[in-house]
């Protein structure tokens, strides 16, 4: 840091920021044979396993925007670091090592702790090593750089689905989003707060559908948008979902209405499943659910159990 002109002299001595670096973010790092050397000079030292590819990822979320200003803050940490590991769960890649970039509008020592102990539990399960970053006064945001391995030509891309393929995911979408509805009015404990709160990156799927899925994509904007990005990438193709592989009244959705409850799965986003294309002979994982194929006619059609087929308009969430 070195920001001359910006320290409130009238504030009570906080803690030092290199104090809280230690605390918080530095002191809290664990020792891998990785990390040559981790925070504390002006960058950090990595050792790249041998015959990897690398593969990054770097993703900001602003309070307000991405998440409420009022989410817990264990769980800003854990969502936070969980939607970068998401990116790297969708190319199929082992997480090595990340950066945090933090802007805080105050020193608050609770805040904090609670932060970086959502953030740590999540680093510790996934096995990422925070080797740097940097801390600002401003708003709050959080900006995490995240990279992983591969072996050469094994990460999933967008770009490889082909006609006729399924399309799958790794379990049931549109929690997340009805956890953020129940939030937004008033409610603050529930089984779908918990999914948008603390969204669980799916590594080992990843890690599983190497070899096996011709295509990836976690679904952070809604499975529509998402699966329109794989169908644009893969060179402009067009998909048929089955009504019938969307749970309407089960589970979270219950209490919904069936048009709800299907509106949520298709269009609700935050929830950072697999969304992904397997061929004929590869076999469906675990959890997984399949929702329809890939056709070569564009535009994304549902097909009802009548056997009436209806277009769907792609809305997701786009920020310009
Ligand atoms: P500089 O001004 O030289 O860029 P900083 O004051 O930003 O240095 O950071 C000092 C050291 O602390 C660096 O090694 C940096 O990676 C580390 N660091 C800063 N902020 C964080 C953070 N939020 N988490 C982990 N390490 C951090
Ligand atoms: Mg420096």
């Amino acid at each position: 840091m070195s920001q001359s002109g910006n320290q409130d002299h009238s504030a009570p001595p906080a803690l030092d920021e290199f104090a809280l670096i230690r605390r918080f973010f530095a002191d809290r790092c664990q020792r891998s044979e990785t990390v040559v050397l981790g925070p504390g000079d002006d960058a950090a030292i990595v050792q790249p396993p041998l015959d990897r590819q690398l593969v990054m990822t770097q993703d900001t979320s602003l309070a307000g925007r991405h998440f409420p200003n009022d989410l817990p803050a264990f769980d800003i940490g854990y969502r936070c670091l969980a939607v970068n590991l998401s990116d790297l769960a969708a190319m199929g890649a082992d997480p090595l090592w990340c950066l945090l970039s933090l802007t805080l509008p105050k020193v608050d020592e609770a805040w904090l702790q609670g932060f970086s102990d959502g953030l740590f539990s999540l680093a510790e399960e996934s096995g990422i090593q925070l080797v740097g970053g940097d801390i600002t006064r401003g708003e709050l945001a959080v900006s995490i750089h995240a990279t992983g391995s591969v072996r050469p030509g094994e990460a999933l891309c967008r770009s490889g689905a082909r006609r006729a393929e399924r399309i799958c995911l790794g379990g049931v979408p549109g929690e997340a989003m009805l956890g953020l509805q129940q939030w937004q009015a008033g409610a603050r404990e529930s089984a779908a707060i918990d999914r948008f709160a603390r969204p669980a990156p799916q590594l080992a799927l990843g890690q599983q559908l190497r070899g096996l899925a011709s295509s990836c994509i976690d679904v952070s904007d809604g499975v529509l948008a998402d699966l329109n990005h794989i169908l644009t990438a893969s060179g402009g193709l067009g998909a048929t979902l089955q009504a019938e592989a969307f749970p309407a009244n089960q589970g979270l959705f219950a209490a919904l209405t069936a048009e709800a409850a299907l509106q949520l799965q298709l269009q609700g986003g935050d929830d950072y499943l697999l969304l992904f294309t397997l061929p004929d002979n590869a076999p469906l994982p675990g959890n997984c659910l399949e929702i329809g194929r890939i056709d070569a006619e564009p535009g994304i059609r549902l097909q009802q159990a009548d056997g009436n087929r209806v277009d769907l308009q792609v809305k997701g969430w786009k920020h310009f």
